[in-house]
């Protein structure tokens, strides 16, 4: 099942110059409805069911006053911070209000419902074993910030309230964005519940940020995930072999009830966000790495929910879609 739903969000729509390929969502539908899914009938394709994300929901991982800030007249602040469009001067940067044709409050609501789709998406994996939504894996969300263009955790979020509805006691996050999942290893940290494999660069951001916070703080955003599988400039080879490695170490655990895949593209070397220079993989390598947790979990009948996460650029949807025509044909 691939999980869409429609009105995604469009940063330029608000003046933000990240370059997220605005309809990465739709170049993966039309690939696989020209391609694997053509002729196939449309029982692949799900769209938004009623599921909400509310406050109550944030308020399991998130600080009070954090959540309070979204829902306040806080938000446009809030929001420049978390999609890092301030430079230390204080002047804008990849951002140009004048070029807004929204509010800010508006990407805050349209943040909010597109969480609720990580929420479904686990619910599919959970009564039929695989679900990919075509969105989620805001990983680094943390406890009273955001950074790196999450607002919240929309992962841990969705295992909570899971686990609320007391469908699921136990949850795996499989990360692998170029990006360490940062936000989702502090969030989980002590909870042997929800344990947290993550295979990322070894340098750059977040890693590089300092080893304190604003507030004097050990970083959160140094917290160990379970298993952390950092890669180095030019250790492409290592990749795939490093991380059949620690699924073979997560063999080792009790079954979870679900897992998460964060399934970055931005490990992609046509990716074109800057901060993800520091990992080269080719298609080949993607589509391999992705085969391997799916071949992994399903072998094991673990239900798998996976996410879209990063991926920057023009070419970002192809291995989305390779994955998936693969899914769908099979
Ligand atoms: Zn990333």
């Amino acid at each position: 099942m691939v999980l869409h739903y429609p009105g995604g969000i469009d940063l330029t729509e608000y003046g933000i110059e990240i370059p997220v390929a605005p309809d990465r969502t739709q170049q993966v539908l039309d690939a696989l409805a020209t391609g694997a899914a053509s002729g196939v009938d449309g029982a692949w394709l799900a769209g938004p069911d009623g599921s909400v994300i509310g406050p109550d929901d944030l308020l399991r991982v998130h600080a009070p006053h954090y959540v309070e800030r979204g829902f306040g007249p806080g938000v446009d602040e809030l929001m420049i911070e978390v999609f890092e469009l301030r430079n230390d001067d204080g002047s804008y940067y990849r951002y140009n209000p004048a070029a807004a044709k929204k509010p800010l409050s508006d990407l805050f609501a349209g943040w909010i419902r597109w969480m609720s789709g990580t929420y479904q998406c686990g619910k599919e994996a959970l009564h039929s074993g695989f679900c990919f939504y075509l969105g989620g894996g805001a990983h680094h969300g943390h406890y009273d910030f955001g950074h790196g263009f999450c607002v919240f955790n929309d992962i841990v979020t969705a295992i909570r309230r899971l686990q609320a509805d007391r469908v699921v006691d136990t949850a795996w996050v499989i990360d692998v964005d170029a990006h360490k999942g940062d936000g989702t290893a502090a969030l989980t940290a002590d909870d042997p519940a929800v344990s947290t494999l993550s295979i990322h660069m070894a340098h750059g951001w977040p890693l590089d940020l300092p080893d304190h916070d604003r507030q004097g703080r050990p970083a959160p955003w140094l917290v160990p995930s379970t298993i952390d599988v950092p890669i180095a400039p030019g250790e492409e080879r290592e990749y795939l072999p490093g991380l059949r490695r620690a699924l073979a170490a997560l063999d080792t655990w009790p079954r979870p009830d679900i897992v998460y895949v964060v399934d970055g593209a931005d490990p992609y070397e046509h990716d074109e966000l800057p901060s993800t220079a520091g990992l080269r993989l080719s298609l080949t390598q993607l589509l391999e790495r992705d085969e391997m947790i799916h071949d992994f979990l399903a072998a094991r009948a673990i239900p798998q929910a996976w996410l879209m996460s990063g991926g920057y650029g023009r070419r970002a949807w192809e291995p989305f879609a390779g994955f998936l025509a693969a899914r769908i044909a099979g």
